[in-house]
């Protein structure tokens, strides 16, 4: 089966009322974790790349990468996800590249970086400009588009979001309509990276419930949803590394926010823990070896062992053969002629 538009999958996750991971990848040990999480569990699966991961990659690996868990895996739907696009040149970019889904983060502005990396929010009408020049060049050749609205707080890659500002219900409505977005990540409280929250984690789970009614028929999307797992910061601090008190999302959390209307979760934090876990401490038991397989090998193994259990707790295994996968052309004339 070819990659799958975003749409038809968080459709049917709505309808469902479970949560799709969207990961973040930038290489094959990664991928081929992820993949073998979703094909034990037969999950549908996000994979998706930021601006970073792209250059790191050199992009046309990454494509290929992905594609290659597509040939092996015909049976689960894949898409394949542009994460943070911070203008329509990049989403352009994606596009031509074959992604079938890209997000336009047009709550910041990322032509004007400040003094301490950050960009600042833009206003919401040129938030809506930038996000809808976006859908018509994308639902043109079929493909979803995820917008933003509110900003997240900390740091994806070099990317700072210097205020957080919680979603607006009051504002949703008019930026689905003008827009066209077919799925809008929300704030609510979480923040890029490991550390989320000083003490306990305050999420604003009633705002997705308000916003949900708003926009009944819109996918929502969370983004900083690592759950941190504290035996992977404990392992990785105990092989030398220094990671200071990270805290994420209880799983609990993820639970509630999809119960109330959530059906994208983004997760890239945790899978950076499990790998640099693992192979910081096969690499101190094993001082001998220089064999890149070993600890990779290593990583990858951890890697699968968390995000295989968060597709089961999602909800979002068991679920791949729900329904006949749509092309980008059908995708196209069903919803966007
Ligand atoms: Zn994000």
């Amino acid at each position: 089966m070819p990659l799958v538009p975003m749409k038809q999958v968080l459709d049917e996750a709505r309808k469902g009322r479970y949560g799709v991971g969207a990961y973040n990848v930038n290489n094959m040990e990664q991928i081929q974790a992820l993949m073998q999480g979703a094909a034990e569990t037969r999950t549908p699966i996000i994979l998706q790349a930021s601006r970073g991961a792209l250059k790191y990659s050199n992009m046309v690996y990454l494509k290929h990468l992905i594609l290659a868990a597509v040939e092996e895996n015909p049976d689960l739907p894949i898409i394949c996800h542009l994460d943070h696009g911070p203008d329509l040149e990049t989403c352009k970019q994606a596009i031509a590249l074959g992604f079938t889904s890209v997000m336009i983060d047009a709550s910041l502005d990322y032509s004007v970086t400040k003094k301490d990396g950050s960009h600042p929010p833009r206003e919401f009408e040129d938030n809506v400009r930038l996000t809808t020049q976006v859908c018509n060049y994308a639902h043109k050749r079929g493909v979803s588009v995820e917008g933003e609205l509110g900003t997240l707080g900390g740091i994806e890659g070099k990317t700072k979001a210097s205020e957080v500002l919680l979603t607006d219900p009051e504002q949703v409505e008019e930026f689905v309509r003008r827009t066209g977005v077919d799925a809008l990540a929300i704030a609510i409280g979480t923040s890029h990276g490991a550390y989320k929250f000083k003490r306990s984690p305050k999420l604003a789970l009633k705002l997705i419930s308000r916003i949900r009614r708003r926009v009944p028929e819109t996918a929502l999307v969370m983004h900083g949803s690592s759950s941190v797992p504290q035996f992977l910061v404990k392992q990785i601090n105990r092989y030398g590394g220094k990671l200071k008190k990270a805290m994420g999302v209880p799983m609990s959390q993820i639970k509630k926010a999809i119960k109330l209307g959530i059906q994208k979760v983004n997760i890239d934090t945790d899978g950076r823990l499990a790998f640099t876990a693992a192979i910081r401490k096969h690499l101190a038991q094993n001082p001998g070896v220089f064999d890149q397989r070993a600890y990779l090998g290593a990583g990858r193994t951890a890697i699968y062992k968390v995000m295989k259990k968060k597709m089961i707790d999602m909800g979002t295994a068991g679920h791949a053969g729900d329904y006949e996968p749509m092309t980008l052309a059908q995708a196209k004339k069903k919803w966007y002629r």
